[in-house]
């Protein structure tokens, strides 16, 4: 009960204050217990508006962008979605709860496996997950009514946008800065596709045979990119250093105030309880 009363109010205050009207969207949000999908140790944060580390050094995306990114989709219930970046499985349990069928990537063996497990354990039965490159979609199953790409490319994968249904829509994030542009592509008609750009997101790369390379990713900085895990010091008295050498691997240079990405930094802050600026940190 106290997570549903969390659940309505984040959707309330982060989702449909900010501006996301679908209602079936905002139900799809306020039905998935996100706690589930975290670590045990991160679950109290489970409610707040912000990506969340779930090992292999990934993240679990803010439920903001979650439903900006499903909304922007159009779904209206009867589509076969696949999604690439399955990572804990929120946002496929979201996808679940509107769309006929979901169809998920990822690419770490391990992350896979745990969504898979629970989803069935929450009774997503309508969600399918594969390991493997995302990049190259899932052929057997197109053409898809909507395609959704957690990770941000240097490109759209010509692959995905041929797996899309005309009519069908594609929303990922593309660019090679620390930043990328949210994309919207709508397939109009056989070879022919009308894209739109909806905003600037922060997201781990894709990497994969139609994303970045692993060795090539680009020097975006870090959070939530990197994930130094947890604390670990010999003793309690060298424990200073090692955090001072996580805030320095952690902290994202700004080389000129003037350029300081500063509406997307309120929104990665959130609701976050600490936040360093400057050499104070
Ligand atoms: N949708 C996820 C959730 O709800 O937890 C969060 C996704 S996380 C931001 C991005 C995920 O994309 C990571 O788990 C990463 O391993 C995965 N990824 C990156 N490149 C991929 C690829 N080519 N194929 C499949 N997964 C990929």
């Amino acid at each position: 009960m106290e997570s549903a009363l969390q659940r309505k109010r984040m959707v309330d205050r982060y989702i449909r204050l900010r501006g996301v009207r679908s209602p079936t969207v905002l139900a799809a949000m306020e039905a998935v217990p996100r706690e589930a999908f975290l670590p045990p140790d991160l679950a109290e944060l489970a409610y707040e508006d912000r990506a969340l580390p779930i090992g292999a050094g990934q993240t679990i995306s803010q439920p903001y962008i979650v439903a900006v990114m499903i909304e922007a989709l159009g779904l209206e219930g009867h589509e076969d979605v696949l999604e690439i970046g399955t990572g804990s499985g929120y946002a496929a349990a979201v996808l679940a709860e509107i769309a006929r069928h979901v169809y998920t990537i990822e690419r770490h063996a391990e992350l896979a496996e745990g969504a898979r497990q629970r989803l069935a354990a929450l009774g997503y039965h309508n969600v399918e997950v594969r390991c493997g490159d995302g990049t190259l979609g899932w052929p057997e199953h197109a053409p898809f009514g909507a395609i959704v790409v957690a990770a941000g490319g240097p490109d759209l994968p010509h692959t995905l946008l041929e797996q899309l249904a005309i009519g069908g829509r594609l929303v990922m994030p593309v660019g090679t800065g620390r930043a990328q542009e949210l994309v919207r592509v709508t397939r109009v008609g056989d070879a022919e596709y009308r894209r739109e750009d909806l905003g600037a997101v922060v997201f781990v790369p894709l990497i994969g045979a139609h994303g970045w390379v692993e060795t090539e990713e680009p020097d975006r900085g870090v959070w939530p990119l990197r994930n130094p895990g947890p604390l670990r010091a010999e003793s309690p008295a060298s424990r200073p250093a090692v955090v001072a050498k996580l805030v320095a691997e952690c902290a994202e240079p700004i080389a000129r105030i003037e350029e300081a990405p500063v509406d997307q930094l309120l929104d990665r802050i959130g609701e976050a309880r600490v936040v360093l600026l400057g050499e104070a940190s």
